[in-house]
């Protein structure tokens, strides 16, 4: 790249105390301590994970970093620098400070680092890798593996219709993780990128047990009602339909967590605390199934979900 751009992205890439050198050397160094890197690692392409000419360079930046401090959320890690490879397509020098905004702006909201990365040029559409650095107390990162028959499942949020916006404009869960982790044991968790339910099929099978999910207690988000069609089918089939993209539309970016009940009772009540749905329970039959509140009989459910690269 033309040294005035590298200069350019020096002078405006913000750092941070454990960044000991940032960009503008071979690698970028990072000052260690007692904790565990958490290292996430997600590449965006444009036509795949976003439409460049409908969302501009700004919001494709910022979603290619928000999805990796989602991953970071997941964990329960505190974000502490990312590096960001982008490749260019032709005479697109406006379009890489656009991103570089968009990246940087987030970045800030969270106070990490961009310590390092590159850009290259080349003949076919855009294309953002981040990786993303977060550090959390040795050996306390929340994994998919962890979950135990009769935890129960707790989500951020609404899941559901995010291709109308919140793909986006979602602020990745990160706060949310930090504050339940200080409070609460969690056993296992998640955050939602395929479909809650595909998601949830994830950490039950890397925690060796099964998930059944309360389909009455999904929590549907209004992007969904909208999506699904209305009235033809009378109102019960608009509400399975909102339901299904709730289940499997995915690039929700909301958390899931597995807890032993008694944890609820610990919940604090206050308004720092992140407002959780309890949308299942982890069960000793291996698998996905789904439960309703008329029904307690385990069905079967089918871990559909969006499957990147499929749609858009
Ligand atoms: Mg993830």
């Amino acid at each position: 790249m033309e040294s005035s751009f590298l200069r350019w992205l020096e002078e405006t890439t913000p750092t941070s105390p454990a960044v000991a050198l940032g960009i503008g050397d071979d690698g970028a160094i990072l000052r260690g301590g007692p904790e565990d890197w958490v290292v996430a690692a997600d590449m965006l392409l444009d036509g795949v994970h976003f439409d460049l000419q409908e969302c501009g360079g700004r919001a494709a930046g910022r979603k290619a970093l928000a999805v990796n401090l989602s991953d970071l959320a997941a964990m329960c890690a505190t974000p502490t620098a990312a590096l960001v490879t982008v490749a260019l397509p032709p005479n697109a020098a406006q379009l890489a400070r656009e991103i570089h905004g968009g990246i940087v702006d987030l970045a800030a909201e969270f106070e990490l680092a961009i310590c390092g990365g590159d850009t290259n040029c080349w003949a076919q559409s855009l294309a953002i890798s981040v990786t993303a650095i977060g550090k959390v107390t040795a050996g306390r990162a929340w994994k998919r593996s962890g979950g135990q028959p009769g935890d129960v499942l707790l989500a951020t949020g609404s899941f559901g219709g995010s291709l109308s916006g919140k793909h986006l404009t979602f602020t990745p869960r990160v706060r949310e993780a930090l504050v339940i982790g200080g409070a609460i044991e969690v056993h296992a968790a998640i955050d939602v990128s395929d479909g809650v339910a595909i998601d949830c099929s994830r950490l039950a099978a890397a925690s060796e047990c099964g998930v059944a999910l309360r389909l009455d207690r999904i929590p549907v988000s209004a992007a969904a009602l909208e999506l699904s069609p209305s009235a033809a089918g009378g109102e019960e089939q608009s509400a399975r339909s909102a339901l299904d993209r709730a289940l499997s539309d995915g690039e929700d970016f909301e958390l899931v967590i597995a807890v032993a009940p008694s944890e609820l009772e610990r919940l604090p009540d206050s308004d720092e605390f992140p407002s959780l749905t309890q949308i299942g329970v982890c069960i000793d039959r291996p698998g996905l199934w789904s439960q309703t509140a008329a029904d307690e009989e385990l069905r079967p459910l089918t871990a559909a979900g969006f499957l990147h690269g499929e749609s858009r």
